[in-house]
């Protein structure tokens, strides 16, 4: 059965597949042009990698705890449409502001994007769930497709932006980035007119002339509970996953036999590897779990996420072996490092798509952004904690620190089994969906 899906669903795609791009290209190159020496060919601002690294947690913390107040404006003030505008255009700003080279342009710059991700990442997730009715069954499936947009942007971008930095220039890559995100705006501009029925302010209900909000009913406030329990097992997801780009990177570096046909393959270029395997299992992954719905098998979103954590736990049993093998022979097998990242992505699509999909259907819509902004202030976390982790392993030794992240997400995995039953009567059967046949919203 082919389902259609509502015609906004590529604006918002190729909107946020661009912001990403502009993210993740501008992320790729930032810790390398912070460490390259002040002088010679192509300077950086010759930080000692310590004092890159704790930059590096602190910004990539920062841009998803804005979307606290990201979300708030949107929910409060804006509507979520033109508070992504806003932030797209702060996001153009503040990588156009790294082009140049000076360090007040270069703090600046930083700033601009830490506000301009804050105000658009929370806001554009909403709007795809804005598409949808309550009940819609496309939803998850929806938000799939987006994910894969998403990781379109994440793939390319360090190839293309890491190789026009190191090679042309950090300022030109900067650049890159920053006409990127254009791209994403003109797309989103083109589009307003598939987004009339999404995104737009809603003025919460006034009581008789009184300032007073309608207050959040029991069954509201039992799925906000949910959700701040669901925000745990994003922060512990993200902790273990987001290892990819510190010490698994370095790992990478040191211990992982990277010669194929005579060529070492750079550590860097694995940094696309778990992005592609989004692309091209995303909607795999979502098939399945779409196929045991229609079986009345259970597929609610805490229990996915529990089995999301467990098999990205299990990704890390696969680091353990490659740990293993590097202390006999010099250096451990690729295939190690591969299916790591292979099982920690099979386990990211069962929770981070299904997570974005789950908020919009569990917050009461005048609070949608804002619990759309936590969502994303924990994944921060999970960013701030995964650093923690791979410093700590610097001291207790990476095999201790795989092994302990793999026994850590299975027991925590299969505790939410346990309790998932209790969790899901908690959203009042916000899960259930209303029609079998796709709406047809076109
Ligand atoms: N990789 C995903 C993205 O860039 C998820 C990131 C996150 O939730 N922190 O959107």
């Amino acid at each position: 059965m082919k389902i259609r899906h509502p015609k906004g669903l590529p604006v918002l795609f190729f909107t946020e597949m661009w912001e990403r791009f502009s993210f993740y290209g501008m992320r790729a190159i930032l810790v390398l042009y912070l460490t390259k020496e002040t002088i010679g060919e192509n300077p950086g601002m010759g930080w000692s990698n310590s004092d890159a690294l704790v930059l590096y947690g602190w910004y990539t913390m920062l841009v998803y705890v804005m979307a606290i107040p990201g979300g708030i404006i949107a929910d409060k003030f804006l509507g979520q449409k033109k508070t992504v505008l806003i932030g797209g255009i702060l996001i153009a700003a503040g990588q156009l502001t790294l082009a140049v080279t000076s360090e007040v342009f270069f703090y600046s710059g930083l700033m601009l994007i830490i506000f301009g991700v804050g105000l658009l990442k929370p806001n554009i997730s909403t709007m795809v769930g804005g598409l949808y009715k309550e009940g819609d069954p496309r939803r998850d499936s929806g938000f799939t497709i987006f994910y894969i947009g998403i990781n379109i942007g994440a793939a390319v971008a360090p190839l293309i932006v890491g190789y026009v930095g190191e090679v042309y220039g950090w300022h030109i890559g900067f650049s890159l980035a920053g006409f990127g995100m254009i791209f994403g705006q003109l797309v989103y501009l083109w589009g307003q007119k598939h987004l009339t029925e999404v995104g737009n302010y809603t003025p919460s209900p006034k009581i008789e002339g009184t300032k007073n909000n309608k207050p959040l009913t029991s069954i509201e406030k039992d799925r906000i509970i949910v959700l701040l329990i669901s925000f745990l097992i994003v922060i512990i997801f993200w902790g273990a996953y987001e290892q990819a780009g510190g010490l698994m990177n370095l790992y990478t570096k040191e211990k992982i036999n990277r010669m194929i046909f005579g060529w070492e393959i750079p550590a860097s270029t694995f940094q696309s590897v778990p992005a592609i395997f989004v692309i091209l299992f995303g909607t795999a992954v979502a098939a399945f779990w779409e196929k045991r719905n229609r079986k009345g098998k259970e597929s609610s979103s805490i229990f996915k996420m529990a089995i999301g954590t467990i098999i990205m736990g299990t990704g890390f049993l696969m680091m353990t072996g490659a740990a293993i093998e590097a202390q006999t022979s010099e250096k451990a097998l690729l295939i190690w490092l591969i299916l790591s990242y292979l099982l920690q992505v099979i386990g990211e699509l069962s929770i981070s798509p299904v997570a974005l999909s789950f908020i919009t259907k569990l917050a009461p819509v005048k609070y949608a952004s804002i619990m759309m902004g936590v969502y994303f202030a924990a994944t921060g976390l999970g960013n701030k904690l995964a650093g923690l982790v791979g410093e700590f392993a610097q001291n207790a030794g990476e095999l201790e620190v795989f092994a302990g992240i793999f026994v850590f997400c299975v027991f925590f995995g299969l505790l939410l089994l346990v309790f998932f039953k209790k969790l899901k009567k908690l959203t009042h059967g916000a899960e259930n969906i209303n029609s079998e046949e796709p709406v047809e919203l076109t």
